[in-house]
């Protein structure tokens, strides 16, 4: 199956046309949370245009996601207060380039044991066995990082 834009669920948000509960929006980047956190407070920063491998990004738009990443990381440190906060980059589940900021409680938690599933030939990541968060506490989420509340 081709992956481009016109079928890019983030390209959809960026546009507006699919929902999310923005945390943060400049003219190269957009923030956003994570339909299923491990932990709350969990958020992606991708670029506006439509590149599917993070190695592909020019280096100045690569190092203003990692910028906000890191900005918005430490609102997260403030508001959540994890043990860290960690940076994962692998693209299998959307082929448009993101950042996922996560709160680390735990070191297992930058790859938990939540997202492995069994299959018929043995195991794997999959991120979706996370339950989804509601809509409501991901835009309650989003307002804590921009530090409306
Ligand atoms: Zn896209």
């Amino acid at each position: 199956m081709k992956h481009d834009s016109a079928h890019c669920v983030f390209c959809a948000i960026i546009a507006g046309d699919a929902p999310a509960s923005i945390v943060h929006h400049d003219d190269r980047c957009i923030a956003f949370m994570n339909l299923r956190p491990l932990h709350a407070g969990e958020f992606m920063v991708i670029p506006l245009v439509h590149i599917d491998h993070f190695t592909d990004m020019p280096d100045d738009l690569a190092a203003h996601i990692m910028v906000v990443g890191q900005r918005l990381g430490r609102r997260m440190m403030q508001v959540y207060a994890p043990k860290r906060v960690g940076y994962v980059v692998h693209g299998f589940g959307v082929p448009h380039a993101h950042l996922n900021v996560v709160p680390l409680r735990d070191s297992g938690d930058i790859v938990s044991a939540k997202h492995i599933v069994r299959t018929d030939t043995g195991f794997r990541i999959a991120h979706d066995a996370v339950p989804m968060r509601e809509r409501a506490d991901l835009d309650a989420d989003a307002a804590r990082l921009r530090g409306d509340q």
